[in-house]
């Protein structure tokens, strides 16, 4: 039994159905789950660990529903700074392909260090290629070793350029390894009960990466496990012309005939659903990951994120891989997020607070969870605090605290999961950062100068 208080937050955004807000107000945690809040007065004043939340914003802890940690080893790149998706994946495969399991352990590290930076405390990771020797099992031992809550994909590809496919075929897997090796992951270490710190997820990579049987035994696979299914869909007109070329559909029309749809799958990006194609995920109640800076940086459009809402489709944010970002910073993400959609929509397209929601309950759904999102009795005690009086937030947050976090963006204070400060007055309690940055700089560069 270990007890931890926030003590004194100046404001905290709860994100429950009401949308209440507390001022003045401590949170209890017991074992990793938030026992009470409230009135700072009328709760304890003392647990095994008190943290100081004075002049703090809380805030429940993001979700983020889509990345590639591996890509934090292949940001910038020459090359591929100012091109579209598939030349961008052309460049990067045979650079992936030379990936080690110590590549991917640091890449592991230095994407959830950014992302706990932000505020994120549960994240979903999509690795999608597994060339000498790296496994799941890697990123796992990572995220277990910070502390980030973790739904880790076991990704694939099976159809390589030989086969009409765009990856190269060295970086694509036979069918069976890939349905054994995720069947593996799962019994080894999905967790399906509340407050789990590990989820698997099955996520062949994309339509012109794996073939249609393989998308299907995937989601055979996910479904007599219970675990949820994710892949990329409706992310470029390139996709697009390639399904209608290939498969004679549209890629959401593809999806239904997989029977790719429902409350336990996600895709993302979801750039260039049709109106009818909207109607379809929004009644599947079918979730989309939106990554609006990679949609950004690879030129890719401007997902309908208020339609697929309106929908009923459930929407979350997505930082996308650090070679299409390039950073893992999720806070950053909704900011992004409310201003591309007023580039498509007008000013009031989006506001600081709905796209908040989106990265907090929102993320929450997509991943099929509800012991985090937000904050109240009996949820999982996962949540981050800004300092009010920080630069970033100078002039802003003393009229507006809540928009001031998404307009200013800043980085946070303190995140907390599980019950436990991970970042602490803006630094790390499990991490040596230097020393991680230092050594990922070094597997970086033989990565691609190799
Ligand atoms: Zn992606």
């Amino acid at each position: 039994m270990s007890t931890l208080l926030i003590r004194d937050a100046a404001h905290v955004e709860t994100f429950d159905a009401a949308d209440r807000v507390l001022r003045d107000a401590s949170i209890f945690v017991r074992d990793g789950a938030i026992e009470a809040l409230g009135p700072a007065a009328a709760l304890p004043r003392e647990a095994d660990r008190v943290v100081d939340a004075r002049g703090c914003i809380v805030i429940p802890g993001l979700v983020n529903t889509h990345h590639h940690f591996y890509q934090t080893l292949t940001r910038a790149v020459p090359g591929t700074q100012d091109v579209e998706l598939f030349d961008w994946l052309v460049a990067l495969y045979p650079v992936w392909a030379r990936l080690t399991p110590a590549a991917l352990r640091s890449a592991t590290t230095v994407a959830c260090a950014e992302l706990l930076l932000s505020g994120c405390t549960t994240a979903s990771d999509h690795t999608y290629l597994w060339p000498n020797g790296c496994r799941i099992d890697d990123e796992i031992a990572v995220a277990r070793h910070i502390g980030l809550r973790f739904h880790a994909s076991r990704g694939s590809m099976s159809v390589g350029q030989s086969h009409g496919g765009l990856p190269p075929d060295a970086v694509v897997e036979d069918e069976a390894s890939i349905l054994a090796d995720t069947q593996r992951a799962i019994e080894t270490f999905h967790d399906a009960e509340p407050f789990a710190m590990t989820r698997v997820v099955v996520a062949p990579c994309s339509p012109f990466s794996v073939s249609p049987d393989l998308m299907r035994e995937s989601l055979a696979l996910a479904r007599s496990y219970g675990v949820h299914a994710h892949t990329h869909l409706a992310e470029t007109l390139d996709e697009e012309r390639f399904c209608l070329e290939r498969f004679n559909c549209r890629p959401v029309e593809l999806a239904e005939d997989l029977g790719w749809l429902g409350a336990d799958v996600w895709h993302a990006h979801m750039v260039h659903p049709s109106p009818a194609e909207v109607g379809i995920l929004g009644a599947t109640r079918t979730g989309v990951a939106h990554c609006p800076t990679s949609n950004m940086r690879l030129g890719s459009g401007i997902a309908p994120i208020g339609a697929l809402l309106a929908a009923g489709a459930r929407v979350g944010l997505g930082v996308d891989g650090s070679a299409s970002n390039d950073s893992s910073h999720l806070l950053d993400e909704v900011r992004h997020a409310m201003l591309l959609q007023r580039v498509a929509g007008g000013a009031s397209a989006a506001s600081a607070r709905e796209m908040l929601r989106l990265a907090t309950r929102g993320g929450a759904a997509v991943l099929g969870r509800d012991d985090v999102g937000y904050l109240a009795v009996g949820m999982a005690a996962d949540l981050a605090g800004v300092r009010l009086d920080s630069l970033a937030l100078a002039g802003g947050a003393v009229h507006d605290p809540l928009a001031a976090l998404v307009f200013c963006r800043p980085n946070v204070d303190f995140t907390i999961v599980n019950g436990k400060p991970l970042v602490e007055h803006g630094a790390f309690t499990t991490l040596d950062i230097e020393r991680v940055v230092a050594q990922h700089n070094e597997l970086a560069r033989a990565l691609v100068s190799a």
